[in-house]
């Protein structure tokens, strides 16, 4: 008999040779259905792959990352069979899974395919999902796999074998169709009820450019039809949120081969609204005791050399800037803190003068490479909003809890209702790889974990996460389409204000180091606002929009009350313009809503005559006649809100 350990603790006892799924089927038939894996000592694992020693067992489903990248790497298994029985001849690279789906390479000789195929070959994976063909795992001597395979006369798997100490080998058939692969596979093709191929792409074997370009499949597959066709729907929404679309339509941003690459040029409307966005955070921020400052977009070289940044990523960054007579060095800024610890030294501190928190919404310049940018949120310039916080270590946790209450504060204003948080510390097994004293580790460690329990957040701990300074708290957000994206971060740090040599006068008149906390709750401008462009679908609350409302009268005749209506809305803070064309009203209301802007507000001849408005809200249609007094004010109760 053998031990196995459930995760929730509980320990039963089988034979020797017992498999996950007969385990499951002990629990209930029900688990059984679902299981596609197993995960065996930390190790993902076949259901029906023998289990001989006392171990740690974690069954696997479709809810499990783990369970459903195993299901989607075997679909690439099933689209290889698909791709075998439709095209005899075909040579199979490698297909593994990706975080939406499988793709798998393949060499089609002279025969090409196009998204045409797709139908065919999708109708043939279901046929074959149909059959149940169980994923058989067999271990294979690396003379007997090269056999195999130079029969078969598939170079690509010949090449990957190569690779292979023997005795390492496995070989997993399906059906007709065998593979070379370490595995684990779902139990049988039947798992998949639905598959749709996504697109094709050309990619050189082995990521080399002096080698043969083969056929990249990308496709998805799922246990539940209804899944596909909502998953469809979930992209076509994404394509119409994208930010980089709807910040053009939207005239936010702009970008110019001119200026350079992954540098964003933020045009009037999307100034209006980053500017919004930083006011709000900069009057939450002064609330909370945080000090505006400003610093320079370069530094010397000396200071990254202190701060340990030109060692560490150096030769991955911008080129220095030289000054042509004194022979300087300088860098593009790729991070605030080490100026703030600068300005926390212009002083001598005292306990009672801690916590120091500098504020800043800093541009920062961090290298790319081309390919690798993407909208605002891959981008090679950004803003952060940043802040240090210089405090005692004993203030670590109290901290915290007001950079939590913080980053809520401001999901809570944008809408974002769905969020988790993840606390990273350090490997308790590798303590020596990470900076500081033991003391002060368990501390902030503590007090991060204490600090979001008593804040109420749902909160996930890695160990081993923590960066080699210090321990940290990210932010996860889940957007309406359900997608999760990282977002604020706090993050301790005992190695700047060492390397820079921090110091306070404690209690005792003696000189200690303060520990230094950065935070940001937007992460960056940029990336937020790309966030908040998808999260919202362009349709920005209120008193982010910015433009709160556009007027439009029906003809010339009405444009002097127009414009006296906009300057009285103005005199109370809220923004919007007038549309002088020559338009019909239907169009000009049709363009408003294709805008966005949040009301429109219709003046002709009997809103002049008794000084009233028409309103209509964006989404909403129409909203009748009114007073200006009384749109001004039912606006003010809603930006207030
Ligand atoms: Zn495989
Ligand atoms: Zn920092």
């Amino acid at each position: 008999m053998i031990s196995i350990t459930l995760p929730d603790g509980s320990v039963r006892q089988y034979d020797k040779g017992i498999t996950a799924m007969q385990i499951a089927l002990s629990i209930s038939e029900g688990l059984a259905r679902n299981v596609l894996a197993a995960e065996v000592n930390g190790e993902v694992w076949d259901a029906s792959r023998p289990i001989d020693e006392d171990s740690s067992v974690k069954l696997l489903t479709w809810n499990d990352p783990k369970g459903k990248s195993t299901y989607w790497h075997s679909s690439a298994h099933l689209l290889a069979e698909a791709l075998e029985a439709l095209y005899p001849g075909t040579k199979f690279g490698i297909g593994p899974a990706i975080e939406t789906g499988f793709y798998y390479d393949v060499d089609f000789g002279d025969e090409t395919l196009s998204s045409d195929d797709f139908k065919k070959i999708e109708d043939k994976m279901i046929e074959l999902a149909k059959a149940k063909n169980e994923y058989i795992r067999k271990p294979v001597s690396k003379a007997d796999a090269i056999e195999y395979f130079t029969e078969k006369g598939d170079e690509y798997k010949l090449d990957l074998i190569k690779d292979l100490p023997d005795g390492s080998i496995t070989f997993y058939t399906q059906g007709n169709f065998t593979d070379l692969c370490r595995g684990p596979h779902i139990p049988n093709t039947g798992f998949v009820k639905a598959a749709k191929l996504m697109s094709l792409a050309g990619a050189y074997w082995r990521g080399d450019e002096s080698r043969k370009q083969l056929t990249r499949i990308y496709g998805v597959t799922f246990p539940k039809a209804s899944e596909l066709t909502e998953y469809l729907h979930l992209i076509e929404e994404a394509k119409k949120r994208d930010h980089r679309k709807l910040g053009k339509e939207l005239e936010l941003f702009a970008f110019s081969e001119k200026v350079g690459m992954g540098l964003p040029l933020w045009l009037p409307k999307g100034t209006a609204l980053r500017e919004r966005l930083q006011n709000f955070l900069q009057k939450a921020q002064v609330k909370a005791g945080y000090e505006q400052v400003m610093t320079p977009h370069i530094g010397h070289k000396n200071l990254y050399v202190t701060s340990g940044h030109y060692e560490k990523y150096g030769a991955d960054s911008f080129q220095p800037i030289r000054t042509p007579q004194e022979g300087e060095e300088f860098f593009l800024k790729p991070m605030n803190c080490p100026h703030h610890c600068e300005i926390y030294k212009t002083k001598p501190r005292s306990y009672k003068d801690l916590p120091v928190r500098l504020a800043e919404f800093g541009t920062v310049y961090r290298y790319e490479q081309s390919g690798e940018l993407h909208g605002l949120t891959r981008v090679r310039g950004f803003t952060q909003d940043d802040a240090h916080l210089f405090c005692r270590p004993d203030q670590v946790k109290e901290e915290f809890k007001k950079v939590i209450d913080l980053v809520l504060y401001v999901f809570g204003a944008l809408g974002f209702e769905n969020y988790t948080a993840q606390v990273s510390l350090r490997d308790p097994e590798n303590k020596t790889k990470y900076i500081g004293t033991d003391e002060n580790w368990a501390l902030a460690e503590s007090s991060i974990i204490e600090a979001a329990a008593e804040k109420g957040l749902t909160t996930v701990v890695e160990l081993g996460e923590a960066a080699f300074y210090g321990p940290k708290l990210d932010f996860m957000v889940k957007d309406a389409l359900g997608r999760k994206w990282q977002l604020g971060t706090i993050q301790v740090d005992y190695n700047l204000p060492e390397r820079f040599e921090l110091e306070y006068t404690g209690s005792d008149n003696q000189k200690h180091r303060p520990v230094m906390i950065h935070r940001a709750p937007f992460g960056s401008m940029e990336r937020f606002i790309a966030v908040l462009i998808e999260h919202c679908a362009g349709n920005f609350p209120l008193w982010l929009s910015p433009e709160q409302f556009i007027i439009l009268p029906i003809s010339e005749k009405y444009e002097d009350y127009a414009k006296k209506l906009s300057d009285e809305l103005k005199d109370s803070d809220i923004c919007g313009l007038i549309d002088f064309r020559d338009e019909k009203i239907g169009r000009k209301i049709r363009d408003a809503e294709v805008k966005k802007i949040p009301y429109m507000l219709i003046v002709g001849e009997k809103e002049a005559a008794e000084g009233q408005v028409s309103v209509r809200k964006h989404g909403q249609g129409d909203l009748g006649s009114m007073s200006i007094e009384e749109f001004k004010q039912q606006i003010i109760k809603e930006i207030t809100v």
